[in-house]
């Protein structure tokens, strides 16, 4: 005889609010961050740097405090400028570095020494030393961008936890907003939630793994920079070896 069996008990899901990881935004910063509806004065509650001890992926003794599934690198920065916040995916943005890092080798040096012994051979010759210092200025130009973009707050909101007044009484702008269970903070019309960051995001475009987070209002800039450095540094360089 065959024991009773009990109902198979519901995967977690994206709902679930109640578990500690749906919330773990809010998780550093607890009886902190839980009135202020912006993020001045999210940022203004912000301990003193060195007063969070958390684990940290490099030492015990250093203060890196999660937000959502980010870092905050470095606390001062992070509440002066919005900026050293990495990523759940930073090694990807490692990767790209490196990435172009082997393309600058391979353009700026070993196809250029190539295309310099054809060019001998009809009498002609290539400016190897001009060629390779616009290489490795776009080099630093674009991981620029890149660390700008991977490093930037995009936008991380925190509030507010309660309905705006104006939206409670009218019923054409309470539909506007939308609750983040995950946060659960209230979302203004340009805010979405972001599952792999673990965050509500202001004017969130899109999670992207390169880049090591979300990009959104915050660092929509940076990320269009970036792309517009590589662009011009691959047109280039193919522009100059195969004129
Ligand atoms: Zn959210
Ligand atoms: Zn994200």
């Amino acid at each position: 005889m065959s024991a009773p069996s009990s109902p198979p008990s519901d995967p977690p899901s994206d709902n679930d609010s109640d578990s500690p990881e749906s919330r773990p935004m809010l998780s550093a910063f607890d009886g902190i961050a839980s009135p202020p509806p912006s993020r001045a004065a999210f940022l203004s509650s912000l301990p003193a740097l060195g007063d969070i001890v958390s684990s940290c992926c490099l030492s015990n003794s250093c203060a890196c405090p999660r937000v959502g599934s980010s870092r905050v690198c470095n606390l001062a920065l992070y509440r002066s400028h919005n900026f050293c916040i990495t990523g759940p995916h930073f090694p990807a943005t490692v990767f790209i570095t490196l990435f172009i890092g082997g393309a600058t080798w391979f353009f700026g040096f070993a196809a250029i020494d190539a295309k310099d012994q054809l060019s001998q051979a009809t009498g002609g010759g290539v400016n190897k030393p001009l060629h390779r210092s616009i290489c490795v200025l776009f080099f630093f130009l674009t991981n620029a961008l890149l660390y700008m973009t991977a490093c930037a707050d995009p936008g991380i909101v925190t509030g507010p936890k309660e309905l705006p007044p104006e939206a409670a009484e009218d019923p054409s702008e309470r539909s506007k907003w939308r609750f983040c269970e995950k946060c659960q903070i209230y979302q203004g019309p340009s805010v979405a939630h972001c599952n792999d960051c673990k965050v509500c995001i202001e004017e969130l475009d899109h999670h992207c793994p390169w880049m090591s987070k979300c990009v959104g209002k915050g660092n929509m800039l940076w990320f269009k920079l970036f792309n517009l450095s590589w662009i011009v540094y691959f047109v280039y360089v193919l522009m100059r070896l195969f004129s």
